[in-house]
């Protein structure tokens, strides 16, 4: 801590600090940092103590580099401080945050219940790997809200939500569901990165554990992968770090550093990535050949009323369907963006897009797609040259449609 950070009123207004300054100034230690606005990037496996009694008592503060060193500390401060939570453990990429958070508080003989629209490597995860520990996953639809309660068993431990759904984005009543897990004496889980932690807080509304893909809005640009799970309570959180060092989870020092800069601009970046996006759904949806927008900050999606209720602020990441197209039309339209990179993962600066349905796999069928289904996320282009370069992608899909129409 700086002096500043020291002093007794800045740690009294911290608590009522907006999102936008605890981005800035969350895990922040100058004074441990000789004064440095960042913190050192420090490598190292091996940490020297003259007693050798010191590397066994465990009052003698770090003793190996697995744990990571000052940025670590910084990130998973921030982390925590700007989610409302206890504690975080950081990882390598945000699906092993999900695998962590799970495993933290699984036990062989457990059943656990999981959104229908999880993010796909985390249903591979539960679906492949679960089931060699004798853990039992159950997929509910994301719209169930509290009609969950009739889903647990005596034996049910976890429920995993995501919300807005990976590729379809439906509202998941996250309240009603942490509500009815409470009850049943289960533990909840929310996969938070959409909101990236800032736009809807889980501890709030009753959730015990966020997890972050911090790949990314936190690192925003592409260029490392993180993870956290965030936890409510202390509990929970010294359950998470215990699975962490138990399992030999550990970060690199230049990907947490890339992942706490990112996170001082993120406020900024946020605001520009959702004024983007309601500029581009506002297009798609007057768009002939678009049957359905799927972003819950516009006023026409089914999950609006919840995103409205839960919800301070929308990021960039959106799909839409559109009227069904020959593949020949489909691989034009795509060509046919200059702006648009086709790749996976998303926020970065740059805008991506990407056909959503060959990525989706459903088990209680509670999706009914109309078209093929695209994801965007919207970068930190101009949005005007995006809904051209859009534009320009419907006009060559068209032609290549040709005579037949659009509907064929
Ligand atoms: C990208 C993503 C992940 C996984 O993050 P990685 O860092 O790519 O492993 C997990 N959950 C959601 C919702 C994601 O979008």
């Amino acid at each position: 801590m700086s002096a500043r950070d020291e002093d007794p009123a800045i740690a009294a207004r911290r608590a009522n600090w907006r999102n936008a300054t605890k981005m800035v100034h969350a895990g922040r230690a100058t004074s441990e940092w000789s004064g440095l606005v960042n913190p050192p990037i420090e490598r190292g496996s091996t940490i020297l103590h003259v007693a050798t009694a010191d590397l066994f008592s465990g009052r003698a503060g770090p003793t190996y580099g697995r744990s990571g060193h000052k940025a670590q500390r910084a990130l998973e401060s921030a982390l925590a401080e700007i989610e409302g939570g206890a504690g975080t453990q950081v990882t390598s990429s945000g699906l092993s945050a999900v695998t962590l958070a799970i495993l933290s508080v699984v036990e062989a003989g457990d059943d656990i219940l999981v959104t229908d629209s999880v993010y796909g490597p985390t249903r591979r995860f539960c679906e492949r790997f679960l089931p060699r520990l004798g853990v039992h996953a159950r997929f509910y639809d994301p719209l169930i809200g509290a009609g969950i309660a009739a889903f647990f068993q005596p034996d049910t431990r976890l429920v995993v939500m995501e919300s807005p759904g990976s590729l379809t984005f439906e509202m998941q009543d996250c309240p009603a569901i942490a509500a009815a897990a409470r009850a049943h004496g289960a533990i909840s889980l929310l996969d938070n990165t959409w909101s990236a932690g800032i736009y809807f807080r889980p501890f709030d509304h009753g959730i015990d554990l966020s997890v972050q893909a911090a790949t990314k809005y936190q690192v925003g640009h592409a260029d490392a992968l993180m993870g956290a799970v965030i936890s409510g309570s202390a509990v929970l959180d010294s359950r998470v770090k215990e699975a962490a060092r138990l399992l030999g989870i550990s970060v690199g020092p230049e990907d947490v550093y890339l992942c706490l800069r990112g996170l001082r601009t993120m406020g900024v970046r946020l605001k520009a990535h959702e004024a983007g996006a309601r500029i581009v759904a506002e297009f798609l949806a007057g768009r002939p050949e678009v049957l359905r927008v799927l972003y819950p900050a516009w006023p026409g999606d089914p999950g609006h009323e919840i995103w409205k209720r839960d919800f301070t602020g929308a990021t960039g990441l959106l799909g839409f369907e559109m009227e069904l197209t020959p593949a020949p039309a489909l691989d034009a339209f795509y060509r046919a963006m200059r702006l648009f990179g086709h790749g996976f993962s998303w926020g970065g600066y740059e805008s991506l897009a990407i056909p959503a349905d060959g990525e989706m796999a459903r088990s209680c069928g509670s999706w009914r797609g109309m078209g093929p289904l695209v994801r965007l996320h919207v970068g930190l282009e101009d949005p005007d040259d995006l809904v051209a370069d859009l534009e320009a992608a419907f006009t060559t899909r068209a032609a290549e449609v040709g005579g037949q129409g659009t509907g064929s």
